[in-house]
């Protein structure tokens, strides 16, 4: 699933593309997933912008766009089998791909979340100044939660999934199971810094394409962080610290890859 570094880098990609476009024709057969789209007719994009998982395209005259990209939504320049939305611009087309079909597109009054309760409940941006290590801190020691559900529930920091979890995770070296309130200051300040420190890197090289190659930039690119894992999906392969195996176990009900040597 698309995180954080991945729709930041489909942002990027999109903005050239469409800051101050037209929309003349939006056609989909799916006016559930894909919802008020005719609303942004004849409306200009004024900003590009991101919020966790969500794009959120500016539109004029007050209205937003909300994309969220799901298991395996993406755009494209072009059609393929599985475009599910097409976007005909005053100067070029674009293509919502998404095979599995979990993405969702909504039109709204600007800010107007009321329709997009994940969106209106996020925590603060982890790569920006709002991201504080007091509140984190209070965040993390108030939950018997396992570090792992607490990081995938977006309250303490927006836009982290599995991946970037269990890579940040490793670098604070800190187990995947512990519960949030067995933390010390010191450790908490790690996983803090680790938490950036692995998004900001992901952000840098386009995200993380997985071998299922479902994640692709707008030009058709594949992401470079993938390479960088140090556990995800790699279980059974030697750590980079220690060179034990990594081990694999289901946590918050996904599948969760850790050291357990050098996460404790
Ligand atoms: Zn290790």
């Amino acid at each position: 699933m698309p995180e954080l570094p991945e729709v930041e880098t489909t942002r990027r990609g999109l903005e050239p593309l469409l800051l101050g476009r037209r929309f003349l024709e939006i056609s989909h057969q799916d006016p559930r997933r894909y919802r008020h789209t005719e609303k942004a007719l004849g409306r200009e994009v004024e900003g590009v912008g991101r919020r966790g998982k969500f794009l959120l395209l500016g539109l004029s005259k007050g209205l937003e766009m909300v994309v969220h990209l799901g298991m395996t939504g993406g755009f494209r320049l072009q059609v393929t089998p599985h475009t599910r939305v097409a976007f005909r611009l005053d100067q070029s087309e674009l293509f919502f791909h998404d095979p599995r079909r979990f993405g969702r597109i909504w039109v709204v009054e600007r800010g107007d979340y009321r329709e997009i309760p994940l969106l209106s409940r996020l925590g603060p941006e982890p790569l920006s100044e709002a991201f504080r290590f007091p509140e984190f801190l209070e965040g993390l020691r108030k939950s018997a939660k396992p570090l792992k559900a607490l990081l995938l529930d977006q309250h303490l920091a927006a836009g982290v999934g599995n991946i970037y979890a269990d890579e940040a995770l490793f670098r604070a070296g800190l187990s995947p199971l512990r519960p949030g309130k067995k933390v010390n200051e010191e450790e908490a300040r790690r996983l803090f810094f680790a938490i950036r420190e692995v998004l900001g890197e992901a952000v840098a090289f386009g995200g993380s394409t997985l071998s299922d190659h479902t994640y692709q930039q707008p030009d058709g690119l594949p992401g470079g962080f993938q390479e960088r894992h140090a556990v995800y999906g790699r279980q059974g392969l030697p750590c980079p610290r220690c060179g034990e195996a990594v081990a694999r176990a289901v946590v918050a009900g996904r599948g969760t890859h850790f050291c357990p040597w050098c996460q404790t």
